[in-house]
């Protein structure tokens, strides 16, 4: 397993759980609200400034202004995470493609922007990473359900709580 994809990467850094699941391909609730507001946000937003690439059909990156790698999030909320995830895409593109960008995450909702840059102090934090979560993904079977915040909005939360009241 040679690349992570950015969307389990990002997932993992939530839940380790949702990343196995994501990973062995098993589907989540695509009718669900969060993910089709999110599809919305990232649609509508800065439709002008923005260009949509694939790289190995594998990966879907935007320029922004066709010179900064931009990600589109709905909220600033999780931000650490969106970082985390821009840089991972950063990082991909210099090590495999030997393509080097600056990042920028766009809240349009917020009307807010911030810069990301692949430091080497970010390069070590997800090599880190990956090394800890290929064998979780790797494995047979999901690491068990944690219950957490995020699991309210999860689309997995009826595969994980099926038959809980709260959650
Ligand atoms: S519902 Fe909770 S435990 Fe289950 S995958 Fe989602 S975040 Fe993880």
């Amino acid at each position: 397993m040679k690349f992570i994809s950015p969307y389990i990467f990002q997932a993992y850094l939530t839940c380790p759980r949702e990343a196995w699941m994501l990973y062995h391909s098993i589907s989540s609730d695509q009718d669900h609200e969060y993910l089709a507001l999110g599809r919305l946000v990232h649609e509508t937003s800065y439709q002008r400034s923005r260009k949509e690439i694939f790289v190995d059909q594998l990966l879907k990156i935007d320029l922004f202004r066709g010179e900064l790698l931009a990600e589109v999030k709905k909220s600033s909320r999780h931000i650490e995470a969106a970082r985390l995830q821009l840089a991972y895409y950063l990082y991909y593109l210099k090590h495999e493609k030997g393509l080097e960008f600056e990042g920028i995450l766009l809240f349009p909702k917020e009307r807010k922007t911030e810069k990301v840059q692949l430091t080497p102090e970010l390069e070590e934090k997800i090599e880190l990473l990956l090394d800890e979560m290929r064998p979780l993904l790797m494995a047979d079977k999901p690491p068990p359900a944690k219950r957490i915040k995020y699991c309210r909005s999860c689309s997995f939360r009826e595969y994980c709580w099926a038959g809980e009241t709260e959650i």
